[in-house]
Order: C-alpha cells, then sequence, then structure tokens
C-alpha cells in the first residue's frame, strides 16, 4: 500500500487546492466560502517521483467557522493518526489566527509527523504570516502557493524523510 498523507488546517487555507495540486485532477471541491469540502477526500498523489495517497480532511461546513467542533476533530484526528505524515497548512496572508493555535495544540500531541506548510506564500503577501507561523511550535514552515504550484520542491524535500 502508498503511505498516507494527510492535510489538515482550518477553513479556507487552501488545503482542497493542495490536494488538487497533488492529485493533479479537480476531485476536491475549492471555493472562496470557507469549508466548502463535504468530506474526505483521497487520492492518489504524485510529488516529484514520490507516490503517496493523500487525504483532504474536511468536515467544517454547517459549523461554525470560529470553532473547532468535536466532530470534525474526531475525523480529523483519525485521518492523522492513519497517516504517515500530516501536513499542516496555514494562511500566511491571513496571519495566524487562534483557529490555527488551536489545531496545533492538538497536532503537538500526535504521534504523527507534522510538516507546517505556509500556504499563499507567493510574492511577498505572506511574509509576516510565515514568521507568525514560527510560534506554533513546528518550526520553519515550508512556503508554499498552491494555486501558483511554487515551493513544491521544498515540500517533496520535507516530506521525503517521512514516505
Ligand atoms: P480549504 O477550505 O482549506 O480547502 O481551501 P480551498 O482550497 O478551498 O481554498 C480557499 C481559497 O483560497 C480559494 O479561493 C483558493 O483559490 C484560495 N487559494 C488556495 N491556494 C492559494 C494560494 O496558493 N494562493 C492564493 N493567493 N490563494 C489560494
Ligand atoms: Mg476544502
Amino acid at each position: 500500500p502508498l503511505p498516507t498523507v494527510a492535510i489538515v488546517g482550518r477553513p479556507n487555507v487552501g488545503k482542497s487546492t493542495l490536494f488538487n495540486r497533488l492529485v493533479g485532477k479537480k476531485l476536491a471541491l475549492v471555493d472562496d466560502r470557507p469549508g466548502v469540502t463535504r468530506d474526505r477526500r483521497e487520492g492518489d498523489a504524485h510529488l516529484l517521483g514520490l507516490d503517496f495517497r493523500v487525504i483532504d480532511t474536511a468536515g467544517y461546513e454547517d459549523e461554525d467557522p470560529d470553532t473547532l467542533p468535536g466532530r470534525m476533530r474526531r475525523q480529523t484526528q483519525a485521518a492523522v493518526d492513519a497517516a504517515d505524515v500530516a501536513l499542516f497548512v496555514i494562511d500566511s496572508r491571513a496571519g495566524i489566527v487562534p483557529l490555527d493555535e488551536e489545531i496545533a495544540r492538538w497536532l503537538r500531541s500526535a504521534s504523527t509527523p507534522i510538516v507546517l506548510v505556509a500556504n499563499k506564500a507567493e510574492g511577498r503577501a505572506g511574509e509576516q504570516g510565515v514568521l507568525e507561523s514560527l510560534a506554533l511550535g513546528f518550526g520553519d514552515p515550508v512556503q508554499l502557493s498552491a494555486e501558483h504550484g511554487e515551493g513544491l520542491a521544498d515540500l517533496f524535500e520535507q516530506l521525503l524523510p517521512h514516505l
């Protein structure tokens, strides 16, 4: 079986865009509204010669986007626990918000390795968010633009030891 990578993070950070980028098909629904992904999507991903299974976690829809509902948390926790590595995605343009910190708190207690991904990092608009993300405790983030396909070589380098 292929190794598994779970993509986690609050709504609207670009999880589904990253999923689509890795899978190479428009399998996950991307929308400007936060949290539109209906459920977990899985696909076979290819990244510079690495093959793995990728899971786009979701489950925020119809919930208050400012809290982390238990149902979503359980579902995402299960995906993280089952994965070989989890990509914790933040929006470097929006910066770190309390929900990112809440997700970081419970990801820190997971036994699965976590790779921090600062998405929307194209151009210079994300510099402040990248700096803020250091405080989450997962080290230097991979700076990525899922939408523009930038930073994928760095993502490959960070995934390689875990797959
Ligand atoms: P999700 O809720 O975490 O799955 O986020 P989505 O993938 O649905 O993306 C939310 C919004 O962010 C959409 O409008 C995307 O087009 C946008 N987005 C995703 N990746 C990037 C990126 O790398 N740069 C910019 N500027 N916007 C992005
Ligand atoms: Mg989504």
